[in-house]
């Protein structure tokens, strides 16, 4: 395994790989690399020939006072989990080499963005896909892989991705999640034990709305109230919000009708924690 450390070594590689005909796989990630993310590098391994997983703790996606600073950064441990899984290069850049000057274009990708994590998170999605749309121009791969535990930004990727004319396949893979239901994410560990059972009550809100759903009830509002007196269970909880949307377009439905997003953002102590469920009420 390869640990590409600037644009041009990553970009060679990648173009030694293709002049041999290889399909080429990419995972974006933050690092502090768990089993999620795994997941998404045995699919690309699974899928294509040669795996390049990116390890960048973007700064355009954090606002002042988010967890820039804090976020893990355990990248000898990355490495090896990178090493075991298959993965053919590891791109792991300074911020330096991808922000090299003051950023001047962005890409921002309107409407999607507005609702869920948008409203609480008003740069977040835009340092996304600008970081996205910058690494998709230096790996150029066939395929990126994304999590269905960050619903909105899969749901903003492909659209940035179709809008511009991006030429890579998007899969999106399911959330993985602990015994107990809780999606693993590296920002569990800014949770104390008891916070961690406490976000247990995180997936049961959203196994509760599916429930309902199942159940014929059609009222959100009905719903979502069901779901935040499970919410309001957790001790330290700060409800940032519960919605279900259009699973498509995330618009706000009154209505449950045809395949819906439920998703919610809670902090609890000092980690904001995002999960979502899409129910496709034909199929209940
Ligand atoms: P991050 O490092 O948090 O930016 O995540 C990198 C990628 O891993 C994103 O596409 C996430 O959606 C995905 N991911 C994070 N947690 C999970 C999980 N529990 N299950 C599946 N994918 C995940």
């Amino acid at each position: 395994m390869e640990v590409a450390k600037t644009i041009e070594s990553v970009r060679n590689l990648v173009k030694a790989a293709r002049s041999k005909g290889k399909k080429i796989g990419f995972v974006p990630t933050m690092g502090a690399l768990h089993i999620g993310h795994i997941s998404l590098i045995e699919a690309a391994v699974k899928k294509c020939d040669f795996v390049v997983v990116s390890i960048f703790v973007n700064p355009t996606q954090f606002g002042p006072g988010e967890d820039l600073e804090k976020y893990p950064r355990p990248l000898e441990a990355d490495l090896e989990i990178c090493r075991n899984t298959g993965v053919d290069v590891v791109f792991a850049p300074t911020t330096k080499q991808m922000y090299p000057q003051e950023n001047l274009t962005w890409v921002n990708v309107e409407k999607l963005t507005e609702q869920l994590c948008g409203q609480f998170r008003p740069v977040h999605f835009r340092g996304v896909t600008t970081v996205c749309a910058k690494l998709f121009s230096i790996v150029a791969p066939d395929v990126a892989f994304f999590g269905q535990k960050d619903a909105q930004q899969a749901i903003v990727i492909k659209r940035m991705v179709a809008d511009l004319n991006m030429p890579l396949e998007i899969i999106v893979c399911p959330t993985v999640r602990e015994p107990d239901g809780l999606a693993i994410s590296s920002r569990n560990q800014y949770l104390t034990e008891q916070e961690k059972k406490d976000a247990t009550y995180v997936y049961k809100s959203l196994q509760k709305c599916q429930e309902m759903i199942k159940a014929g009830v059609t009222e959100i509002q009905e719903i979502i109230t069901q779901m935040r007196n499970i919410l309001n269970q957790i001790p330290s909880a700060k409800i940032e919000y519960i919605s279900i949307v259009d699973a498509d377009t995330l618009q706000s439905i009154d209505q449950v009708e045809g395949k819906v997003l439920a998703a919610v953002a809670v902090k609890i102590g000092s980690a904001r924690l995002i999960d979502n469920i899409v129910v496709d009420v034909s199929k209940q």
